[in-house]
């Protein structure tokens, strides 16, 4: 079953509005008419501005987190209701700087999943092995428990089920992944997923690639097989780099 690569912007804490703006029209604009889906996590504060700025366009607009509980006394928090009414339409959960410089732990980032999901959009959760677990062999257990994070009997559509695979040493540090690592990651993550669900809902499952993917590399580790799209920082902050990925998706 062919799946649709997703390539995906994490802005971060960048760009001011008129900068998200910008960028939000000049990735619209270039978006190719079909065979790829392309969207981008702009900071909460402008999410509802760049939804505006799209419109029109295949441009998803989703969010790089949110909180798990629905309304309430949750001062700072963001919840699902709240992103949805301003039209975002996906969220990320379980980010390496979520876990590693907020500390989150691998309970509030399920939960957090699980309220993604069943509020309705799409979940891109996020998993990744640190330097020195891959150098101790331990880069397999890290994931799997990352994705025991998720709760095969509350998840059942796999089109709202992306994971990013993103090796924490790949992230920000312009030293990426071999399509080789990447590709034999991805596989063991699609096995993971077929022996908690199915091998339907594997094979329909997409799975990101990131940590350093720009123009230059996005071709040779989006041609693996199981590779179906990538989750940007850096190189998203521009339209022409990520539209560049974008277009290698094809
Ligand atoms: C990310 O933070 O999700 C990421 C992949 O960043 P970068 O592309 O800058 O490595």
């Amino acid at each position: 079953m062919p799946r649709t690569p997703f390539i995906a912007g994490n802005w971060k804490m960048n760009t001011t509005k008129a900068q998200a703006l910008d960028l939000a029209r000049g990735i619209a604009r270039g978006i190719p008419s079909g065979g790829v889906q392309v969207g981008v996590a702009p900071p909460f504060v402008y999410i509802d501005a760049v939804v505006q700025a799209s419109r029109g366009s295949n441009l998803l607009v989703g969010a790089q987190d949110c909180y798990f509980e629905k309304f309430g006394a949750f001062t700072g928090e963001i919840a699902v209701e709240q992103l949805k009414d301003i039209g975002a339409t996906f969220c990320l959960t379980g980010h390496s700087e979520r876990r590693h410089v907020l500390r989150e732990s691998p309970d509030l980032v399920g939960r957090k999943a699980h309220a993604v999901y069943e509020g309705g959009m799409t979940l891109i959760h996020c998993v990744g092995e640190k330097l020195d677990e891959r150098d101790s062999g331990k880069a397999q257990k890290v994931v799997e428990q990352q994705l025991e994070e998720l709760d095969p009997s509350k998840i059942d559509d796999p089109s709202r089920l992306v994971i990013a695979y993103e090796p924490v040493w790949a992230i920000g540090t312009g030293r990426t992944a071999t399509d080789d690592q990447a590709q034999e990651m991805h596989l063991f993550i699609r096995d993971m997923l077929e022996r908690r669900w199915n091998t339907n809902f594997a094979n329909a499952v997409r799975i990101q690639y990131g940590g350093s993917m720009k123009p230059e590399n996005a071709k040779g580790l989006l041609k693996r097989n199981d590779v179906d799209g990538g989750l940007i920082g850096g190189a998203a902050l521009k339209a022409e780099s990520f539209l560049a990925i974008v277009n290698a998706a094809l």
